[in-house]
């Protein structure tokens, strides 16, 4: 960071940048802390007492914090995850960490939404997922083309989110239904 800081132009040993450096190491361990968290694991405690549930479930609107691998700067948006159940559940805040695991390491949008998807099934083994991001990017926004306000869509469908058309648009009408008449 001294080093950077120097190639900026900077002092690295003037008052307001002396302990600089160890922030942004402390910054770092919190934006890249997925790389010491094992989504698999995280996921592996699952429950069979549905009493029969086997329709959709989605969380929607999980805000996503992210860096891109090319340029180290932010990825801000939100993700929306469902999965068909196959006999067995998962907490619903499981869902989230999974994204979060992902998104605290170096990322492209298009790589983490197929990570959260894969994962999800490979463990949960359930009929389908479908996970869809919706982000802004800061190597988009604050430099290079400076496109602000712009959002890049990515998704992924598996299993009878990709076979079957009327359980893939169930799920797209659920996303984008009205909000704010449940959310806590
Ligand atoms: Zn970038």
């Amino acid at each position: 960071m001294r080093t950077l800081l120097r190639w900026a132009g900077e002092n690295p040993k003037r008052e307001g940048l002396v302990d600089t450096p160890a922030r942004v190491v402390r910054s770092y361990e919190e934006f890249f802390t997925g790389y010491h968290l094992d989504p698999v694991e995280l996921l592996s405690r699952s429950f069979e007492e549905t009493d029969g549930y086997d329709e959709m479930v989605i969380l929607r609107d999980i805000r996503l914090e992210s860096h891109c691998e090319h340029h180290m700067v932010p990825i801000i948006g939100r993700a929306h995850i469902a999965y068909l159940p196959e006999g067995r559940v998962v907490g619903i805040s499981k869902l989230a960490r999974v994204l979060e695991i992902y998104a605290k390491r170096l990322q492209i949008q298009e790589k983490l939404t197929a990570q959260v998807a894969n994962t999800l099934n490979d463990v949960l083994k359930p009929k389908g997922v479908a996970v869809v991001i919706e982000a802004g990017h800061q190597c988009m926004s604050t430099r290079g083309v400076h496109k602000p306000g712009v959002s890049m869509v990515t998704s992924r469908m598996l299993g009878a989110f990709r076979d079957d058309p009327s359980t893939r648009r169930e799920f797209l009408a659920m996303i984008s239904a009205p909000r704010g008449a449940f959310e806590g």
